[in-house]
């Protein structure tokens, strides 16, 4: 009998719609090719939910996510929700999604295409076989801790929010880093500013406790926020990965985006102890070229291979999928994010048409 698994897809905002389109067909491609088949439930969430319901994360998005297989999203917001408050605005939905599916661990793997070496910023010998692994930790953090808010001060409005994580939270994404440096090339570093801050004192005492009792094997460093920012540019095959807070997470991964060429190239999957994971690209909903057919659907393509890989244990497609992105990229087909100066860019949609063919005419066909 045939396997379906169940996605349940939020395409969002902005480009959202016009990247996880191009990333089902594919998905529905490889599930033909390797006897699996998908079925797709589409929810609201982010400023499209807001125009549906009134909410940025209905009580029924959040249900269907639990009730995957696993989720895939696009992208949430965009400048007319803007002025909103702040618990009715797109990104509280996608704080509220995270934090409702119990997605601590946010994995982003940074690793340069060799077709993509000249296209990033950074000079060739300085990001030639970059492969690094940020480990962001999701759910708590300055975006999610309190006291927060704005209160009139004598001397004008003050807005504060706060940094804080409790023991078990920092042990549990530990944990994960660990575990995936165990896996790769047994090297771990993480990231805080213990120099300055309470939350960071915490965070590398409980990491080194961590360390010493289960994972003695795996080289363990430390590093403070701003130099790791600076290091990621300096010289970034240094790292293998790279475990960070909430917020140097998302900081520092953004950083790291450029040196794979685009903000356009890299997925994230975002986990819990159990239950489904959420699989994103790590950027936003780019209001800049939304549907203009202009965006790089990469991400969310090497995202659907995350979710194979990670959420439905799908080895072979996963690798197919990956394996096409490659293949279009080596034939030198770029979105316009990729374009170097004289080459004409594809649209989003066109791209899709290149990677659908490299599936269907690649050699593993079974
Ligand atoms: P952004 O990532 O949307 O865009 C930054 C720049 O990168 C823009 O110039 C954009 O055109 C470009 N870009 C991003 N993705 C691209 C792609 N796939 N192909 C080609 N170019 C791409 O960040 P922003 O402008 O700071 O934020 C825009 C909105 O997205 C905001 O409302 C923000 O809150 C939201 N946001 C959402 C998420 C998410 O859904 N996970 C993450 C970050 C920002």
């Amino acid at each position: 009998m045939t396997t379906t698994h169940r996605i349940t897809l939020l395409a969002g905002d902005g480009i959202g719609p016009e990247i996880t389109a191009v990333a089902r067909l594919l998905l529905e491609a490889v599930g033909r090719r390797h006897g699996f088949s998908l079925s797709f439930n589409e929810q609201p969430i982010g400023g499209a939910a807001i125009d549906a319901t009134g909410e940025p994360l209905p009580a029924s998005t959040l249900e269907a996510c639990r009730q995957a297989d696993a989720v895939l999203m696009g992208s949430i917001g965009a400048p007319r929700y803007d002025t909103l408050p702040r618990d009715k605005r797109p990104e509280t939905g996608l704080l509220g999604l995270r934090r409702g599916m119990g997605l601590f661990a946010n994995l982003r793997p940074v690793a340069i295409s060799p077709s993509l070496i000249d296209a990033s910023t950074l000079r060739r010998e300085v990001i030639e076989g970059v492969d690094l692994m940020v480990v962001r930790e999701l759910t708590g953090g300055i975006y999610f801790g309190t006291p927060k808010g704005r209160v009139d001060a004598e001397d004008g409005v003050r807005a504060f929010n706060t940094m804080a994580y409790s023991d078990h939270e920092i042990d549990r994404i530990a944990r994960v880093a660990f575990e995936l440096a165990r896996q790769r090339r047994g090297r771990l570093c993480s990231v805080d500013k213990a120099n300055v801050l309470d939350v960071s004192q915490l965070w590398r005492e409980r990491v080194e406790a961590i360390h010493l009792t289960s994972f003695s094997e795996i080289s363990l460093s430390h590093m403070y926020v701003d130099n790791a920012a600076m290091q990621l540019v300096r010289d970034p095959r240094q790292f293998d990965v790279l475990l960070t807070g909430n917020l140097f997470g998302d900081i520092l991964s953004d950083e790291a985006a450029m040196l794979s060429g685009s903000i356009g190239m890299l997925p994230s999957a975002s986990l819990g102890e159990s239950g489904p994971g959420l699989f994103e690209p790590i950027h936003g909903s780019a209001p800049d070229i939304a549907g203009q057919d202009k965006a790089n659907p990469l991400a969310t393509v090497l995202s659907a291979a995350m979710l194979l890989r990670i959420g439905l244990k799908e080895e072979e497609a996963a690798a197919d999928l990956e394996q096409a992105v490659e293949q279009v990229l080596a034939a030198g087909y770029r979105t316009a994010d990729l374009m170097a100066p004289g080459c004409r860019p594809l649209g989003c949609m066109a791209m899709g048409d290149q990677l659908l063919a490299a599936v269907e005419n690649s050699p593993s066909a079974g």
